[in-house]
């Protein structure tokens, strides 16, 4: 695939739902408020926006159906709100779960718009807004809001709301109840609370997918405090794994790589793993016994857990951040006992913490290993994606036509 631009010669899609406009729609600009950026630096205070505005996006109708482009609609710019042009947005394996209907309980409202690794360029602002300013960059992750109240969102683990977070897409929108649409889309309004701030100079494609898979392989990390010398093994080697993987070796742990390709094994030493070894390899994976401290599961699916297990040091704690269905039976209790070992799940992580690993990244050089799409490949990268080809992360191009 190249990074070539896309010309969005598509027609818009008929779909039924009250967010999405009717097919021939005019594709209208916001009736702002700040400006478009580039246009209007000065406009760092703008009245709030008095309507919802249309915006190209791409998404699919059905478990079955192929993404396509359709026009939805966005809601007015709040006092709080800050108004992105798309910039890139990353392709998480979440997108094709969600859009595939495959978690069995988040059952996916369609059209589904997906798309949670977005990195937009802030062309309006609300009038309360002061994290902000038109023409700063901005990144949205998984989540665009959550109640703020509960002792969760108090502690900064908004992703742990108890009163259910805002997920980018397929969740309820809390200003207007309706179901929110991702970042493959041209422009979106989010809450300036749930906007990561960019740093200058920061690579803008290969900063998306720090929003989710960054974040997802960060936050256990931190939890589980590993340090310099200690043992991790990242289990799947794809878009969260191979950020797992940098963002481990970054803190000098001694980093293993459990894949089922043969033809990862020189990257992800290339990544920073000390070795990388096969499931299928049992000699491997026996000499590897009571080794690790810590294990991150990226797997889509459930999987046999106990030979991972078994290679947790007394004290070790297998994460799952992958399989998000029903996991697979089979752990032996006897041998979690007698090591003490732990199996954890963990999501994400929350808004002061993104906002961290970015920062984080952005002064050791850490990116994505991205390839560029543009967004009529989309199919054909899900494709790949579920192939296990993909190295690492691909990024949709949405800046054709913009002052990127
Ligand atoms: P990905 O790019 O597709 O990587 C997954 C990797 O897992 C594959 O590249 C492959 O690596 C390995 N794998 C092993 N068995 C597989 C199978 N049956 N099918 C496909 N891959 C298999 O996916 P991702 O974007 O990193 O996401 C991984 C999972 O994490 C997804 O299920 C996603 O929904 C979930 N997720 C969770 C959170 C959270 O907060 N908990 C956040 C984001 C994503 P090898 O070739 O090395 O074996
Ligand atoms: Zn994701």
């Amino acid at each position: 695939m190249s990074d070539s631009r896309t010309d969005h010669d598509h027609g818009p899609t008929m779909l039924s739902r009250r967010n999405v406009l009717k097919a021939g729609a005019v594709l209208a600009a916001a009736p702002l408020v700040g400006g478009i950026a580039g246009r209007a630096e000065a406009a760092t205070k703008a009245p709030v926006a008095s309507g919802a505005f249309n915006a190209r996006a791409y998404g699919n109708a059905s478990a079955t159906g192929r993404l396509e482009p359709l026009q939805i609609k966005r809601r007015a710019v709040r006092p709080n709100d800050v108004l992105l042009d798309v910039l890139y947005c990353g392709i998480c394996h979440s997108d094709i779960h969600q859009t595939r209907n495959e978690w069995s309980t988040l059952p996916t409202v369609y059209p589904c718009v997906p798309g949670h690794e977005i990195i937009g360029k802030v062309a309006a602002v609300g009038s309360a807004v002061t994290k902000f300013k038109v023409g700063d960059i901005g990144g949205v992750g998984c989540m665009v809001d959550s109640c703020g109240t509960c002792e969760n969102c108090l502690a900064d683990r908004e992703q742990n709301c108890l009163n259910g977070a805002s997920f980018t897409y397929n969740s309820r929108d809390r200003a207007t109840g309706e179901n929110t649409l991702g970042g493959y889309s041209e422009r979106m309004v989010v809450s300036e609370r749930f906007v990561i701030r960019v740093p200058p100079g920061a690579d803008l494609a290969a900063t998306a997918p720090l929003l989710c898979a960054g974040i997802t392989t960060f936050s256990p990390l931190q939890h589980w405090k590993l340090s310099s010398r200690q043992r991790v093994g990242v289990i799947g080697l794809g878009g969260l794994g191979h950020m797992a993987v940098k963002l481990a070796a970054a803190r000098k742990a001694e980093v293993t790589v459990f894949t089922t390709s043969p033809g990862k094994i020189a990257d992800a030493q290339r990544l920073g793993a000390r070795e990388a070894v096969l499931w299928s390899d049992t000699a491997a994976m026996k000499r590897l016994a009571n080794r690790f401290d810590l294990l991150i599961s990226t797997v889509p699916q459930a999987f046999p857990m106990q030979p991972f297990m078994d290679v947790l040091a007394l004290d070790g704690t297998l994460v799952n951040v992958g399989a998000l269905n029903q996991l697979e039976g089979g752990l032996v209790g006897m041998s979690m006992a007698f090591g003490r070992k732990s199996l954890a799940g963990s999501v994400i992580g929350g808004i002061a913490e993104t906002q961290e690993v970015i920062d984080y990244c952005a002064a050791r050089s850490i990116k994505a290993d991205v390839e560029l799409i543009r967004p009529e490949q989309l199919n054909q990268a899900y494709d790949r994606v579920v192939a296990r080809d993909v190295r690492y992360r691909f990024v949709i191009d949405l800046t054709t036509g913009k002052n990127a």
